[in-house]
């Protein structure tokens, strides 16, 4: 593990520093630093205006200060003068409680404390569009049914075997990439690790998946649906609870044994396991909030079958086992995976809310309720009393502001600043005239 930056440069031949923390809504900030200065820096921190981005600041607060965490440090493959290296937000030497770094930090801790170490995976989908935005960047990948297409894969080769090439470089791990189920949609695997591993690669995958593809003359997006009618850019988590962080985890708390839980166990899912799995379910509309942050998230959740016949996204609240259709699927003993999240997911926030709901259903034995072995998308209808997930991003808010248990676990100075920005940002979209209202309402 990388512990002074200073001798990093030495022996990496990097000259210059990415400072960088992500805000409320996800956003990289960085400053560059020049090595000389890095020392010095990594004691105490590069000076950020934090109420220039967005965090619930006013100019009226003093500097904020990023620490940088050697741990993370990551040089650029594609500009190895230069390394990226996370930081956390201090102001007059406390951590910033509303800085999504520090939150997640704080509840690894709290789940450290009790026993818990939590890894995730995660799939990261994401489209290649044209510069501008505005079309698919393969005018030839027009498939109806386009996942995993071979030819449309290979004429995109070179955007991913670099991406891919430069994770087996730093070591995670890739082992498969393909093209997703919409045209001009592709998703790149690599090794799951700890929450907060996971966190700084999810952040760098995004930084270096957008370079790789403006250095190509193209334009990665994780919007969560970039186009009409195709199906949305997904992020979903696969979860484990260990007994210890890093390499030192022997046991998968998760996992059910042979000898003791095989009777009450479903799916090879533990009582822990299924507390956890009790926890995301309880909270699921409000961590909804999180998960599906944007606007543009809820055109994803709830979404009409798109042209290839699926939607990939859940729009209830329910569990199975080796299904796509619903919000958690079990594809394996000791492990499961959230379906929920989008592309535009905070990397960070999405683990803080994960560890922050499943803890909860831990402590208080959440029950994950009934079992659903049907397809959702055609049977959906059958269920009752299943819970609907937020329709949009309004409901989403409200929903988290009303959940008491979720709100206090991740923290106050966070939920009371992520919901007066986020609830500004609603604001800002409802009070925009779009020309459907003029089509459809001209002439009334
Ligand atoms: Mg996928």
């Amino acid at each position: 593990m990388i512990k002074d930056l200073a001798v990093f440069a030495k022996k990496t031949g990097v000259k210059y520093f990415m400072i960088s923390y992500t805000d409320l809504f996800g956003v990289q900030r960085a400053k560059l630093v020049p090595t000389q200065a890095i020392a010095d820096m990594q004691v105490e921190g590069a000076g950020f205006a934090g109420f220039a981005t967005w965090l619930d600041f006013t100019p009226a607060h003093p500097d904020m200060l990023a620490v940088p965490d050697p741990s993370s440090v990551m040089q650029l493959p594609w500009k190895p003068e230069v390394a990226w290296v996370a930081a956390n937000c201090v102001m007059e030497g406390e951590d910033v409680a509303q800085a999504p770094r520090n939150l997640l930090r704080r509840l690894i801790d709290d789940a450290g404390a009790e026993g818990m170490h939590v890894k995730t995976g995660i799939e990261a989908e994401f489209f290649l569009l044209s510069p501008d935005g505005s079309q698919i960047s393969d005018e030839y990948d027009t498939a109806a049914k386009p996942c995993y297409d071979q030819q449309a894969v290979m004429r995109r080769y070179d955007v991913i075997k670099e991406i891919c090439d430069y994770m087996l470089e730093m070591g995670w791990g890739p082992y498969q990439n393909d093209h997703e189920d919409a045209n001009g949609q592709f998703e790149m695997n690599w090794e799951f690790d700890d929450a907060l591993a996971t966190a700084d690669k999810h952040s760098f995958f995004k930084f270096m998946t957008k370079s790789v593809a403006e250095k190509h003359g193209f334009r990665a997006t994780f919007m969560p649906k970039p186009v009409e009618g195709l199906t949305g850019n997904g992020c979903h988590a696969h979860i484990s609870v260990w007994d210890a962080p890093g390499s030192q985890a022997k046991k998968n708390m998760f996992a059910t044994t042979p000898s003791s839980e095989t009777q009450t166990s479903e799916l090879g899912l533990s009582e822990k396991g299924r507390y956890f799995l009790g926890g995301l379910m309880t909270h699921a509309p409000a961590l909804t909030a999180v998960t599906n942050p944007t606007v543009n998230s809820y055109k994803r959740l709830n979404a009409p079958r798109t042209l290839s016949g699926a939607t990939w996204a859940p729009n209830t609240v329910t569990w199975t086992g080796n299904n796509r259709t619903h919000m958690v699927r079990i594809p394996g003993p000791g492990r499961f995976e959230l379906r929920l999240a989008d592309g535009a997911t905070n990397p960070y926030l999405l683990q803080a809310v994960i560890i922050a709901a499943g803890l909860s259903g831990v402590r208080s034995k959440a029950d994950p309720g009934k079992r659903y072995d049907i397809d959702m998308y055609a049977k959906g209808h059958t269920v009752r009393g299943a819970t609907r997930l937020p329709l949009n991003m309004l409901d989403a808010l409200r929903a988290y502001d009303k959940d008491k248990v979720l709100k206090d676990a991740m923290g106050k100075e966070f939920s009371n600043a992520y919901l007066k920005l986020k609830m500004e940002e609603w604001n800002s979209f409802i009070s925009h005239f779009s020309s459907w209202e003029k089509e459809n309402t001209l002439d009334i």
